[in-house]
């Protein structure tokens, strides 16, 4: 084949490959492959068309920002194009860029890896918020990004009109926290902070963004009327002022040496900061000077994103260990001689399952290259070399309970089937205990794993038949807490209908699901004679969903369970309160709520979402039209400012009366 014949299928293929990868990253938030495989693709293809311009496309993904605005939410036209950043790898580059603006100020930001955002404010009152989509037409999330506590309601301003531009992310630990309980819940995981924070966000139903935890970093201005910045740095400083938390710790650098000395500084923080980043983005401080600068169909001319290389480091594998999850899943982990990366030390990272080991070809003995993932999670990305280890073959019976294992047809993953095995119990029990199921508070894993070595517990019905005298004996246990348990078990009794389903720890239902379920049914023996049918035909409701409960419900464990716990008293029936779907409710309909202080039994986030499923608002600053004032422990200036107001103040407690529960 003539060369340029290759060259022209090369091209072709590498669009085909950037357009798949785009979609399931910025429309579907579900990305396949690393950021850097992705980099790697669109290098090639930036490369192959500048050697190539007669292959030059206006089409092409390297002249269009990626992404797209889903006809899902209402389209908002950006007045400012919201544009991408050209990527750098080389510190010459940036070297070159620097010698592009002679005499320049350059300020060198954190590349915050999460989503980007526009915030627009009339008179000092946020009116829109969108994403990117495709830079020219976004989407309408103006609902979803209210729900973000950071991000002022109403701001100080002089300026007529403001639009900023912020980057929305999950911090790692909020990350963590969730894939953790989607994991336990049966319920799909996400791949980095990331994916995370893109697909809160971009939700129909705000009252799932409001419980996500998610934050923001305002880091431009793009439009403003009324005021007027010589700056970049000084718009920084300006919107600080205004209450946004801005781009963290950015630096104002004169030349290159200075910009690489900040570059390098941000290098060595990445693996260990709250929130995940992918670069450091480097914009001349000037606007005048932007301004001449001017931008590409795709980028500004003016900054550049610097994308670090990910670190890998080889180590040796020393050790397989194999655990058993609350479903029965076994999963096997890495045991490795600690290394850094990414600034922590790493000595572990999930094997996954069998295909993933064999693929891999990973054995015990083994020099193998790790990595962070997304800077977060180790993953192996190759054996380097082979040590006297034989290929690894997961166990053919449960590590816990010595029952043999079987592979569930579609999954990749072994399960053991047993429901007494020991293992699966105290995850399960755990799980049960847990404080968004049945929230016995005080009986945490440690009091859990006492009870079963005991012997005191089997079976979660087991926990209402416990005596004080059972529990007292147990390491760092006394009288007191004892009682204390005691009293949280017999509180359990009253809890929801829809706790118990969730605490059950039924595949695939996660604690929405267990909602709709309690709505939908009733009670407790309603759902269980439901048909297959009848579980699908709820809204929200999948077919896998919808057989997991039938399976579930036909095993005579799961009947005997209900029983036994039916009969210690627990309640069964659907009270519609904190139970019902709150969704359903719209008793707060036009009342606009503030959270302030330490609320009892629930943390801000929570009592947010509470009063958005009930049709309220919840914003951040008291004025003349707030409705009401919820308040908890040290309230602080909110409530001297409320009172000033005349604005009523409420207690958790009566909010939950307002909405019936
Ligand atoms: P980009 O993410 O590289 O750069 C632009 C974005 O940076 C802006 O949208 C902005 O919101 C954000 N940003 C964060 N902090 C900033 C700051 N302080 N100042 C200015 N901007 C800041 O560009 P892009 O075109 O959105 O996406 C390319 C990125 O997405 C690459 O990192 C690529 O690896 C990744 N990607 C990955 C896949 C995949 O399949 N893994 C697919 C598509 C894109």
């Amino acid at each position: 084949m003539p060369d340029t014949e290759k060259v022209t299928e090369r091209i072709k293929k590498l669009r085909e490959l950037i357009e798949y990868h785009s979609n399931a990253y910025y429309n579907l938030d579900s990305p396949e492959i690393e950021d850097d495989e992705y980099d790697a693709l669109m290098r090639e293809l930036r490369e192959l068309e500048q050697k190539y311009p007669e292959l030059r496309d206006s089409n092409s993904p390297t002249v269009r920002v990626g992404g797209a605005a889903s006809a899902k939410f209402a389209s908002v036209v950006h007045e400012v194009a919201m544009q991408s950043l050209r990527d750098v790898f080389e510190m010459e580059e940036v070297e070159q860029f620097c010698a592009d603006f002679p005499g320049a100020e350059f300020v060198v930001e954190k590349k915050i890896d999460g989503l980007s955002v526009s915030l627009e404010y009339t008179d000092g009152v946020l009116t829109r918020g969108s994403t990117r989509g495709d830079g020219r037409v976004g989407e309408d999330i103006t609902e979803n990004l209210m729900t973000i506590s950071s991000i002022p309601h109403r701001i100080k301003t002089e300026a007529d009109f403001l639009e900023v531009r912020g980057e929305v992310y999950m911090p790692r630990k909020t990350f963590a926290v969730l894939n953790q309980s989607q994991e336990e819940n049966g319920l799909k995981t996400f791949k980095n902070p990331r994916n995370a924070a893109a697909g809160s966000l971009r939700q129909k139903d705000a009252s799932i963004t409001a419980a996500r935890g998610l934050d923001i970093f305002v880091f431009n201005v793009q439009q403003v009327s009324g005021i007027a910045f010589e700056s970049h740095s000084q718009s920084l400083a300006y919107l600080r002022e205004c209450g946004f938390p801005v781009s963290p710790e950015f630096t104002v650098a004169s030349g290159y040496e200075e910009v690489a000395a900040a570059i390098e500084k941000i290098g060595t923080q990445r693996g260990v900061l709250a929130y995940d980043i992918d670069g450091a983005v480097i914009k001349v401080d000037n606007l005048k000077l932007r301004q001449s600068a001017g931008v590409t169909s795709k980028f500004p001319k003016w900054a550049v994103a610097f994308k670090y290389p990910p670190e890998q480091k080889e180590t040796v594998l020393r050790d397989i260990e194999v655990t058993v999850g609350r479903t029965g899943v076994l999963t096997p982990t890495g045991v490795f001689d600690p290394v850094l990366l990414a600034g922590t030390s790493v000595s572990r990272a999930s094997l996954h399952n069998q295909d993933y080991i064999t693929q891999k070809d990973i054995r015990i003995g083994d020099t193998v290259v790790l990595r962070k993932a997304g800077e977060i999670i180790p993953e192996v990305v190759s054996v380097a070399a082979h040590g006297q280890g034989e290929p690894y073959l997961l166990p053919e019976v449960c590590p816990s309970c010595g029952e043999k294992v079987f592979h569930l047809e579609d999954e990749a993953a072994l399960r053991c089937l047993n429901p007494d095995c020991p293992a699966q119990l105290l995850r399960n029990m755990i799980h049960f205990a847990s404080r968004d199921a049945m929230d016995i508070e005080g009986m945490g894993p440690a009091v859990i794993e006492q009870l079963i070595s005991n012997e005191k517990i089997k079976s979660p019905a087991d926990i209402y038949g416990l005596a004080e005298a059972d529990i007292s004996s147990l390491e760092r246990m006394g009288k007191k807490s004892a009682q204390n348990l005691i009293a949280a078990i017999e509180r359990s009794k009253e809890n929801d209908l829809y706790r118990l389903i969730y605490a059950l720890g039924i595949r695939h239902i996660g604690e929405s699901a267990s909602r709709l379920l309690a709505d939908r049914f009733g009670g407790m023996e309603a759902l269980m004679n439901a048909s297959s049918e009848e579980f699908a035909s709820i809204e929200g409701f999948g077919e896998i969903m919808a057989e997991s409960v039938r399976d579930y419900f036909s095993t005579e464990h799961a009947k005997e369970l209900v029983q036994r716990l039916a009969g210690c008293g627990v309640n069964m029936t659907n009270l519609g309160g904190n139970g019902g779907n709150p969704a359903s409710s719209g008793s707060l309909e036009g009342l606009t709520f503030v959270i302030t202080g330490t609320l009892e039994g629930m943390t801000r986030d929570e009592a947010k979402a509470l009063i958005i499923a009930n049709g309220g608002k919840a914003t951040g600053s008291v004025s003349k039209k707030t409705s009401y004032l919820l308040a908890g422990e040290n309230p602080g200036s909110k409530l001297t400012k409320a009172e000033e107001l005349g604005v009523k103040v409420l207690s958790l407690d009566e909010l939950r009366e307002m909405i019936g529960g």
